[in-house]
């Protein structure tokens, strides 16, 4: 099996050919080791960092930016961006104060990316 991908690693953006052969994850197309790394990740387990908002209730503003603490299996993004979408924060919040501890299991705290007085 051969599956195509864009490395996100850094602005250059290689095109990433993945091939599985041999119990081998093979990659091509990139420039550097960190796109090998990302190739075969992706190929096996996709990961990605959580961002979006969650609602604060306050009168100035409305969404409060937050970010996962580390990589989420990209399949569990939806689903746990749709949790955070039913939770309401009250201020004062600080940057870097943990919203949600070990979301869903995984390990990742979801944190502030912004002070909120
Ligand atoms: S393979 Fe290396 S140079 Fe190419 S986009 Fe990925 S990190 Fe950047």
């Amino acid at each position: 099996m051969t599956k195509e991908f864009t490395c996100i690693v850094c602005p250059v953006s290689c095109s990433l050919k993945v091939e599985a052969e041999n119990n081998e994850i093979l990659v091509t197309g990139n420039q550097c080791k960190r796109g090998m790394i990302f190739g075969q990740n992706e190929f096996t387990h996709p990961m990605r960092m959580l961002t979006t908002t969650v609602k604060i209730d306050g009168k100035n503003l409305h969404r409060l930016p937050v970010i996962s603490t580390k990589e989420i299996p990209k399949d569990k993004l939806k689903d746990l961006v749709k949790e955070l979408y039913k939770l309401t924060v009250k201020g004062p919040i600080k940057r870097g104060d943990v919203i949600v501890k070990n979301i869903s299991n995984t390990g990742a705290d979801i944190i502030a990316t912004r002070t909120i007085q």
